[in-house]
């Protein structure tokens, strides 16, 4: 595979490149879009993957320091071009091997018809992958402030005395996931107004270009789905309810209770939540990585988060149909 796994540093450029590169490798299956542009001036990649007529969005990388789930959603989406590839020869190959009646077939079955799914997943829908929003954010949490060129954004976020390892934010210094306009946004200082800031734009004009069927905002950390809104109606919440418990079925993550949807003191402004309210359509927040794990988040944690969400995104596209 390209996207490896265990590379020590996976960082912003690499992951442009990669996907570049995986655009070249399956360019019948995977387009490479620019969807805007972050506030230090780095473009903010979108994945298409798939030929299908209707669109799920996954997106990851809102928040700075929480850097395992971008390089996982490249994986999966080569795990996926790679599959919807091979499909056809592995078929062939299989029926050949039925001929004989020696062999063991039992894993290449299964794979075969894994593979058969995905390449269905990819005929219905095509998916929007937005790995990384805040390529900006990413940055400064793997290699410090430095990593800001812009000497006022990157004067600005020192001044914030965070440690860079828990960054969460983008170069400017906001968080992201508060700045989507909702019901449940509120301004934290006069200064403080909703789609401020570019990343939060691009996404916005991504929701709106494409008329989707769902959405997946990957954060870390928590083991932990969450799948209730408060302002929405109650069918909108009980589909919301049964994607979220097929969900923990699979990954055994645990549901976040309706009465913490916001903490207290905290603002609405989510992604979700913007999507949710605007499109009426199923949008859950999943929280990937254990909740102890401390930033940096170690580099282990990928392998797990990919059997997770590959069976994640899939199920999803079926539930939804
Ligand atoms: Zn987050």
């Amino acid at each position: 595979m390209m996207i490896n796994l265990n590379e020590p540093i996976y960082s912003y450029d690499r992951l442009v490149t990669d996907a570049k590169k995986l655009t070249k490798q399956y360019d019948n299956i995977i387009k490479y879009v620019t969807i805007g542009t972050s506030h230090d001036n780095r473009d903010i990649v979108m994945l298409k993957l798939g030929v299908g007529q209707k669109f799920l969005i996954c997106s990851a990388g809102v928040h700075g320091r929480e850097t395992i789930n971008p390089i996982v959603l490249m994986h999966i989406i080569e795990y996926y071009a790679d599959l919807y590839i091979n499909h056809k020869q592995q078929k062939i190959e299989l029926l050949s091997k039925l001929m004989n009646p020696n062999a063991h077939l039992g894993a290449e079955y299964e794979q075969m018809l894994y593979g058969a799914c995905i390449y269905e997943l990819l005929q219905t829908y095509t998916i929007l992958f937005v790995p990384l929003l805040n390529p900006d954010g990413y940055m400064i949490s793997l290699m410090g402030f430095d990593a800001i060129r812009e000497p006022l954004l990157r004067r600005k976020c020192q001044s914030m005395e965070i440690s860079h390892l828990e960054w969460k934010f983008n170069a400017r210094g906001i968080d992201l996931n508060r700045n989507f306009p909702s019901q449940l946004w509120k301004s934290k200082n006069t200064k403080d107004y909703a789609a401020s800031e570019n990343e939060t734009k691009a996404l916005i004009f991504l929701f709106h270009e494409y008329k989707s069927s769902g959405f997946l905002d990957f954060h870390s950390r928590g083991k932990s789905i969450y799948y209730y809104r408060n302002v929405m109606s109650d069918s909108y919440n009980i589909k919301q309810l049964e994607i979220a418990n097929r969900f923990k079925e699979i990954t055994n993550y645990e549901l976040v209770l309706p009465e913490l949807e916001i903490d207290t003191d905290d603002s609405g402004g989510n992604t979700v939540h913007y999507y949710s309210e605007r499109f009426n359509k199923p949008a859950l927040t999943i929280e990937t990585v254990e909740d102890e794990a401390t930033f940096p988040l170690d580099v282990e944690y990928r392998d797990s988060t990919f059997e997770e969400l590959k069976l994640v995104i899939f199920e999803f596209g079926s539930m939804i149909i």
